[in-house]
């Protein structure tokens, strides 16, 4: 047996760092400024504690474009590296300097947002220049140094006469990168990564307008100067504490955050926690419409101020990815798959802590000021009801803040609800009824109906109420859902008050035959009741069961018995006491009979919004006619 030591060399893994390390080659600026931000607050840091005898002044990281020389420099005021520290820190891959200063200062630096810890991040410069300089010069008194590379493992390292504390980063962009030479091009990308950074980064310079002269003139012209652009706020909202902020500057950071958007935030949740891990960030509720799908993506994640990612799926609870906002944590390690981290405890800790919040919030919201949240109720629901059917921790919560509200405009919760029907929507065998509708222009003439007889409906319009309502009853004993056109309003609630029939056995008989040889009966079940003469002669209604898994298969959840294609079924009560039953068996004549049959059909299925297209056409002229 032998043994050794695989021997890798620098040659072959240079290019392959070069090529595989970020699929992404943009995010070279990040790691820069990242870099440059770092040696800034390590700076900070060094001052403050006193191991540094230098004046920490008001440091500013500058990126500045040469794009006949077709280079990019990035250059920043902070600690610099001596030439052996450049050996050390630059020379190792994979030595990562900024771990190595969090663990040297471990008590006093874990706040100082130091945000490197890889060692790989200047590396990507490599990404996009054929050739790096370093020039930097240390904030002791050594002399500066100047490094350069072209890509191969070779290198140069010599003095240099850079005299101002800090260091510069040169970019000799490559032929395949030259779009990083371009104005437009590095200003999106600060703005998409760099804009919460925590040190003022400068590119070019704007012209901002002086104060007009007491004694101006009629004819004075506005005179400007020139000022730095700087392209970031170094201390936005979420890294202050809430007690400093107020609802103006809640809404002033959705602003800057979203510039785009024009509606304002609901309201906000500040994030702040740092045991037993580190997170800060304000989530907002915007107003949603129903469509989820375009809702996604919008929290943006940072580590450290620096922008990662606004995909935050796996970290935020399915549901709250319709909210909008930020999400800071160092915690969060981004540089696994998101299937791995949905087993990450510290994940798991992080997103149950921020369905936690978010809950806590709606109760204090709720108990703060309740005709507010029912006002917002409409714009929130969504959101809430898909996080009851798919956050068991947040149902058990939602109890105390969830509302149903109804055609009248009262917004219950379910136990108050459950007592406000009791006296009227009980059945016989004791089940509490609950009506709903789920649009109330469609259902109207339902809705009246169950109005009339003295019961409330609820309005419940989401997409995924089915399944909301499917685990309301499963988990709540004698409660039942059902939908206001489910059935004539006489059987919605069984109470048991049988109507004598005015017509015998026999003409119902025949009163059935006659309507099933105009009506199709693939499509309607007919069926005789006997009901209040007042009640409506023609009724069509779809069992709540059908209609239910219907629609449960349609909004997914469904598929378990494999119902891709439920048939539209109805059924069509009959009012054996209404004036029209009798009309219908005394005329003599077969055609006018049918013609009355077909014409209580269409006023049916026009109640029931089905009367469209050819019918609708038909329907309306066979009317104008008969007015004749
Ligand atoms: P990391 O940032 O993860 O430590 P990098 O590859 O980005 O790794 O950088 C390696 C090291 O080089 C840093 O830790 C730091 O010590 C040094 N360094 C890089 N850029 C600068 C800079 N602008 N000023 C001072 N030191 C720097
Ligand atoms: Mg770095």
């Amino acid at each position: 047996m032998s043994s050794g030591k695989i021997n890798v060399s620098v040659e072959n893994i240079f290019p392959l760092i070069k090529k595989f390390l970020y699929s992404d080659h943009e995010i070279f600026l990040r790691e820069l400024i990242s870099n440059a931000t770092d040696a800034t607050l390590k700076l900070k840091h060094l001052t403050s504690i006193g191991e540094a005898k230098v004046e920490y002044g008001n440091p500013v990281i500058e990126v500045k474009i040469d794009a006949e020389g077709k280079k990019l420099h990035i250059i920043d005021q902070g600690l610099g590296m001596t030439a052996d520290e450049v050996e050390k820190y630059i020379n190792q891959i994979a030595f990562s300097g900024a771990e190595e200063f969090l663990e040297k200062y471990k008590d006093s630096a874990k706040d100082s947002g130091v945000i490197g810890h890889f060692g790989l991040g200047f590396y990507s410069a490599f990404m996009v220049a054929s050739k790096v300089e370093i020039i930097t010069k240390s904030f002791k008194d050594e002399p500066a140094a100047h490094w350069t590379c072209d890509g191969s493992p070779e290198f140069t390292l010599e003095t240099a006469d850079k005299t101002e504390r800090g260091t510069e980063i040169i970019l000799h962009i490559a032929d395949d990168s030259t779009e990083f030479l371009e104005e437009s091009r590095i200003r999106e990308l600060l703005v998409k990564y760099n804009k919460f950074m925590p040190i003022p980064i400068k590119f070019g310079t704007r012209k901002e307008a002086l104060p007009k002269p007491e004694d101006a003139g009629e004819d004075y012209q506005t005179e400007y100067e020139e000022v730095d652009n700087i392209i970031n706020n170094p201390n936005p909202a979420w890294t202050k504490q809430p007690s400093d902020l107020t609802e103006e500057d809640y809404k002033n950071f959705y602003r800057e955050l979203y510039p785009m958007q024009f509606d304002e935030p609901l309201f906000n949740i500040h994030l702040n926690v740092d045991y037993p891990f580190n997170l800060t960030g304000i989530l907002y509720f915007p107003k949603l419409s129903n469509d989820l799908q375009i809702q996604k993506d919008k929290i943006q994640l940072y580590q450290n101020q620096v922008f990662v990612t606004d995909n935050v799926e796996g970290i935020v609870p399915e549901f709250l990815t319709m909210l909008k906002g930020v999400i800071d944590s160092p915690d969060i390690p981004l540089n696994v798959s998101r299937s791995y981290l949905q087993a990450d405890g510290n994940v798991k800790k992080i997103s149950n802590y921020i369905t936690r919040k978010v809950s806590d919030k709606l109760k204090s919201l709720f108990n703060e000021n309740r005709a507010d949240f029912e006002q917002k109720w409409n714009d929130i629901k969504i959101v809430l009801e898909y996080g009851m059917l798919s956050e068991p921790k947040f149902y058990e919560k939602a109890g105390d803040f969830a509302l149903y509200p109804t055609t009248e405009n009262n917004y219950y919760t379910l136990a108050e609800l459950k007592e406000a029907l009791a006296p009227t929507q009980t059945d016989k065998d004791g089940n509490l009824v609950v009506l709903y509708a789920s649009n109330v222009e469609l259902q109207h003439s339902y809705i009246e109906a169950a109005k009339e007889k003295g019961y409330e409906v609820l309005v419940l319009d989401s997409p995924i109420v089915s399944h909301l309502i499917q685990k309301l009853e499963a988990d709540n004993e004698k409660l039942s859902f059902v939908r206001v056109d489910a059935d004539h309003v006489d059987n919605l609630i069984k109470k048991e008050e049988e109507q004598i029939s005015r017509l015998s056995e026999d003409e119902k008989t025949k009163l059935k035959e006659v309507i099933e040889t105009v009506v199709p009966k693939e499509k309607y079940s007919v069926q005789l009741e006997s009901m209040d003469s007042k009640s409506a002669p023609f009724i069509i209604t779809q069992p709540e069961f059908m209609r239910r898994m219907k629609e449960m298969s349609q909004t997914g959840g469904g598929g378990m018995f494999g119902m891709g294609n439920f048939p539209e079924m109805y059924n069509l009560v009959v009012n054996t006491n209404s004036d029209l039953a009798t009309s219908i068996l005394s005329v003599e004549n077969e055609t006018e009979k049918s013609a009355l049959v077909k014409q209580a059909l269409d006023l049916a299925k026009l109640s029931q919004g089905l009367l469209k297209g050819e019918e609708l056409t038909t329907f309306v002229k066979r009317s104008f006619e008969s007015l004749k």
